[in-house]
């Protein structure tokens, strides 16, 4: 019961007892679990009851959860550093980090969150072409400002807003939206507003309208396209970085791009955010060059912290990591593949690396938004119900991707298959 008894009192101090709205479960007739500890791939709430966790915080715990180096990284820094906003070496340290090991990024700005990274990552790109435009792809989430409010994946997708409330139509008339993996749509855009577009934004690899991977050949064209009328070509790979790959979605295209977007796994689990690129429009930004963007507590020593112990952890790691990642994976797919079919359920599974959605519909290949929209939800909706039940805790959307951790092992994948052996739709 408590669980409930906590989620009612919350609904009177937190508007839907959230502070972000898909946690809530609207629209599922559940109540989400109020989760108290976890440890690796478990976490457990606040009645005791542990799950398997394939949510992962929505993807930053790549080492699973309370991870000991991080933890020990936290505990040590918070002694001497909690918050100066003052330079510190640690953000350096964090700085050549990202600009080494990362493709195309030769300077970096940090920030507290993906949407913050990817609106500043936008402005850095209307100061630098002098145009306002930005093209944004139907599906795509890249946070929650106003002008990519529009036809926006995730939360916005599954809570059936069309947009939101709020936002001036003056704040998204510099948006244009595009067909994700559709040439024609983005052709057809830079025809009539080429010489006003600032920038195209995409998730190469989307993973708000359920996992989706661009196409080679298109991201070739978004390339063609942006070079021919002088627009900058921004990844946002908050989702993506060191998730997908190590060197993230950028790993798997030949297209390289002006500016990059990072979140989530950056930050080991803490708020954090950053953009990076050429240095050359990098250097636009304030106290440089005049494009504005601040914060009290970007680069914070504790967030660098955990962000640092955590990607250097992986970097060391690495072969390891993304081999028993791929292998996990490949077995949840297989798994998944073979039993939806043994029970006559309809699915698609789209998976990379440790991001993996399982698409409930009768098409055999998912690749576009439209593909998207002809899922079963309220198929999925008694399959979340029933995963959650038996202790297997995956995104509460059939929009959202689900993760794995480095912390998985072979049996909690089993564990997922025989819950799902066990759902009778
Ligand atoms: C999560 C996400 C964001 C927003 O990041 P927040 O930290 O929630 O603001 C932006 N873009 C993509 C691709 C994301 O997955």
């Amino acid at each position: 019961m408590k669980n409930e008894v906590v989620f009612h009192e919350s609904k009177k101090y937190m508007p839907g007892g959230v502070n972000s709205p898909v946690r809530a479960f609207k629209n599922t007739a559940m109540t989400p679990p109020i989760i108290k500890s976890g440890k690796g791939s478990v976490i457990v709430d606040e009645e005791g009851k542990e799950y398997i966790d394939f949510v992962l915080a929505w993807g930053p715990m790549f080492l699973g959860h309370c991870d000991d180096d991080v933890v020990r990284s936290i505990t040590e820094t918070s002694r001497n550093a909690i918050a100066f906003g003052a330079p510190t070496e640690i953000e350096l340290k964090m700085a050549k980090f990202l600009c080494k090991n990362l493709n195309n990024v030769e300077m970096v700005r940090m920030v507290n969150s993906g949407t913050e990274a990817t609106m500043s990552a936008i402005k850095l790109a209307r100061g630098y072409t002098k145009k306002n435009k930005i093209v944004k792809f139907a599906g795509c989430y890249h946070g929650h400002f106003d002008g990519f409010l529009v036809e926006a994946g995730s939360g916005v997708l599954t809570n059936g807003i069309p947009g939101s409330l709020g936002v001036p139509e003056d704040s998204i008339k510099n948006t244009l939206i595009a067909k994700y993996n559709n040439k024609e749509s983005i052709k057809e855009l830079f025809k009539t507003y080429g010489e006003d577009i600032a920038a195209v934004i995409i998730e190469p690899v989307a993973g708000n309208m359920g996992v989706i991977k661009a196409e080679e050949d298109f991201m070739v064209l978004l390339r063609e396209l942006c070079d021919k009328y002088n627009s900058l070509l921004i990844f946002d790979e908050v989702m993506t970085g060191f998730r997908v790959a190590f060197e993230g979605a950028q790993k798997l295209f030949s297209v390289k791009p002006d500016l990059v977007t990072y979140a989530k796994i950056i930050g080991g689990g803490l708020p954090c955010g950053a953009y990076g690129g050429r240095k050359e429009i990098m250097e636009c930004l304030s106290p440089v060059g005049e494009v504005y963007q601040a914060g009290t507590m970007s680069g914070n020593p504790i967030v660098m912290a955990a962000g640092l112990s955590t990607l250097k952890k992986i970097k060391k790691n690495k072969e390891e990591y993304y081999k028993k990642i791929e292998d996990l994976g490949r077995q949840l797919e297989e798994g998944v593949i073979e039993i939806a079919k043994d029970k006559g359920i309809p699915v698609t599974v789209n998976r990379y690396g440790g991001m993996m959605t399982i698409f409930f519909t009768d098409l055999d290949v998912v690749k576009t938004y439209e593909d998207v929209k002809t899922c079963d939800e309220g198929l999925f909706r008694n399959y979340l119900k029933h995963m959650i039940k038996s202790g297997i805790n995956i995104p509460p959307s059939q929009y959202e991707a689900l993760f794995l951790s480095v912390a998985h092992t072979k049996d909690d994948i089993n564990k997922f298959l025989n819950a799902f052996k066990n759902f009778n739709k």
